[in-house]
């Protein structure tokens, strides 16, 4: 009994994610829905099971696992474009296909419950991005936000055009806009976390899927709250967050609150176990 309730998050979580694996199966008679969503559910629930046993690097691996699963799998081998151009394009034609699933789930509805968990655990930019040396800011956040409106309204535009130009071909064009769009992401985001000093300045400046998370993950049911009684407001917590989060504000419009990636180094750095 004190296992099940020491280990009762990554039970339920894979629960949750058994539960939309068979319901999909099922209703969409595809079994390629239980081995994807079983296989992200399983690593989820090791991220989180070596978590709760304290392992460093729990995070990390889970967001390998299914980071490297959607971009290798998912996008290379099976063809299937994850990025915003898929969702437009799945969307446009109307093909309830994996992406237009995975968008629903991970990046539109998905962030009323675990707000950006996606950014933490999955994203296969940010697996990379998370490897560079600058893990927490080394300088203040800059009003460079509102790029992120340009690049979701260039992906709109770009699949918009390929559909009113009636090219062939679309299938074809929709990959390599998926392998040079990565491409594209990676050096960018590179170049940026140097530049900037900072690993997620792509994440806080460019990612056109924020225009989806943040405004969703603004209403998260799981975010980080502070008790203020135990707080001595030492500060640690700020010094080693990656997105600038004000997470001792329990208030929904706290400083960058629709940032937050859930990544659990404000918590683990608490020495009064406030958070
Ligand atoms: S902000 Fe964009 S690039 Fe960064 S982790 Fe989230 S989805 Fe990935
Ligand atoms: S350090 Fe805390 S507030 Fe900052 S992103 Fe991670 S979990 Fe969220
Ligand atoms: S690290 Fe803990 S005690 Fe210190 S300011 Fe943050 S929440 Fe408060």
């Amino acid at each position: 009994m004190k296992i099940i309730k020491k280990y009762r998050l990554p039970i339920i979580l894979l629960a949750v994610f058994e539960t939309v694996a068979v319901t999909l199966w099922l209703t969409l008679g595809n079994i390629f829905y239980l081995f994807n969503f079983s296989y992200i559910g399983v690593s989820v629930a090791l991220g989180v099971f070596l978590y709760v046993r304290k392992y460093k690097h729990a995070r990390r691996i889970t967001q390998l696992l299914v980071g490297l699963y959607m971009l290798v799998y998912l996008g290379i081998v099976s063809n299937e474009n994850m990025q915003i151009e898929g969702f437009w394009y799945y969307l446009f034609t109307g093909v309830f296909e994996a992406a237009t699933i995975h968008y629903a789930v991970a990046k539109i509805f998905g962030p009323l419950i675990f707000g950006r968990g996606w950014c933490g655990y999955a994203c296969w930019t940010a697996m990379v991005l998370d490897f560079l040396p600058y893990k927490t800011p080394q300088r203040p956040r800059k009003k460079l936000g509102w790029i992120r409106y340009i690049t979701f309204a260039v992906s709109l535009v770009f699949v918009a055009a390929l559909f009113l130009s009636h090219v062939g071909n679309i299938e074809r064009i929709m990959f390599w806009s998926f392998i040079i769009g990565n491409v594209l992401y990676y050096a960018v985001g590179i170049i940026l976390a140097f530049a900037f000093k900072d690993n997620r300045a792509f994440c806080k400046y460019i990612c056109p899927i924020t225009v989806f998370l943040k405004p969703m993950s603004y209403f998260a049911l799981f975010r980080i709250t502070c008790d203020k009684s135990k707080c001595v407001s030492c500060g640690k917590c700020k010094k080693v967050c990656p997105m600038d989060v004000d997470m001792t504000d329990n208030s929904r419009k706290r400083k960058n609150g629709t940032e937050c990636i859930l990544c659990f180094e404000c918590t683990k750095e608490c020495p009064k176990k406030a958070l």
